[in-house]
């Protein structure tokens, strides 16, 4: 059943590990999920861990599946060679433990571990938005802001495991404070928090509007109350939209005279906003931005979608 190679993905998460099998063009043959509680000890998350890939190794077996490696991602960040974790942000109790250590001893088949921003880059360089283009620049946009960067097939790491904190580039010097300690991050501008805060802030302003409704209805406003407002071309939404997008893209302009992209494929929860997302990008990009470092930078949505994580870790599997 198996006779590409296969790999095993685990993504895991503040409040969720996902696993899955992944075959060498990017399709998942079978996966599994167990919810992850923050609060527990280091040893009681290693537990989990380890029972969840050993089960979904199994689970392989039982169909079949032959995978020959795991990759592991994870938020936060690790020393340059990936064998400790400096800062589990969203799982505190692993910060300055043996955790990966623990996991690859018993892990039943080679493992990887890297950044979720790094799993997701090349998942879309490999599978995804991002083939075949040699710079290449994939962020995740959600509740912060994360980056991968991909010169010529090989993940950039310049800190530690990573190409920097491109969320915390500061794009205002005189904006709001960022939680990183910093002003006028892109994150504090344009992460899922800022765009809810400005779309309630609009919201506000304009009793009548759908999206005054919508907070009305559900107490507050998300990604998805603010997504349903934008299909209706409600103007609050599109205007909060069309901010954060803008903000986004003076990141964009900030990374390139850096990076010098060819191409910066936008992921995480926000991109599910669409064209409207991307146009406020390419807008802000193109205003702001140094006209030779950025007139050629293509900004498309990532392909990967939902299960980007657990393809993204599959792919650090079978690519190192
Ligand atoms: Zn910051």
């Amino acid at each position: 059943m198996c006779d590409s190679v296969c790999a095993v993905g685990v993504d895991l998460g503040g409040q969720s590990v996902k696993l899955a099998v992944v075959d060498d063009a990017g399709q998942i043959l079978l996966r599994r999920k167990a919810a992850v509680d923050p609060s527990v000890s280091a040893d009681r998350l290693t537990q989990l861990i380890v029972a969840e890939i050993l089960a979904v190794c199994r689970d392989a077996e039982q169909n079949g599946l032959t995978p020959t490696a795991i990759g592991m991602v994870m938020p936060g960040y690790m020393n340059r060679d990936r064998t400790r974790i400096l800062l589990a942000a969203n799982l505190p109790s692993l910060n300055g433990t043996d955790f990966l250590a623990s996991i690859r001893k018993a892990a039943p088949l080679p493992i990887v571990f890297d950044a979720d921003s790094n799993g997701a880059a090349l998942g879309e360089y490999r599978f995804g938005a991002g083939r075949g283009v040699e710079r290449l620049i994939v962020a995740v946009v959600g509740t912060g802001i994360g980056a991968g960067v991909i010169i010529a097939g090989q993940v950039l790491r310049i800190w530690n495991h990573i190409a920097g904190s491109l969320g915390h580039v500061i794009v205002n010097a005189k904006g709001p404070a960022c939680r990183c300690g910093g002003r006028g991050c892109v994150e504090a501008l344009a992460s899922g928090p800022a765009l809810e805060r400005q779309a309630t802030e609009l919201a506000r302003a304009e009793p009548d509007s759908r999206l005054a409704a919508l907070l009305a209805e559900r107490g507050r406003l998300t990604g998805i109350e603010i997504g349903i407002a934008l299909k209706g071309n409600d103007p609050p939404a599109c205007r909060a939209v069309r901010e954060c997008g803008w903000w986004l893209g003076a990141g964009v302009a900030a990374w390139s005279v850096i990076y010098r992209p060819e191409k910066v494929v936008i992921g995480g929860g926000l991109a599910a906003l669409g064209e409207p997302l991307l146009a406020a990008v390419r807008e802000g990009l193109a205003e702001v931005g140094q006209p030779a470092s950025t007139a050629a930078v293509v900004i498309e949505g990532a392909a990967l979608g939902p299960d980007a994580g657990v393809i993204g870790a599959a792919a650090t599997a079978i690519m190192g």
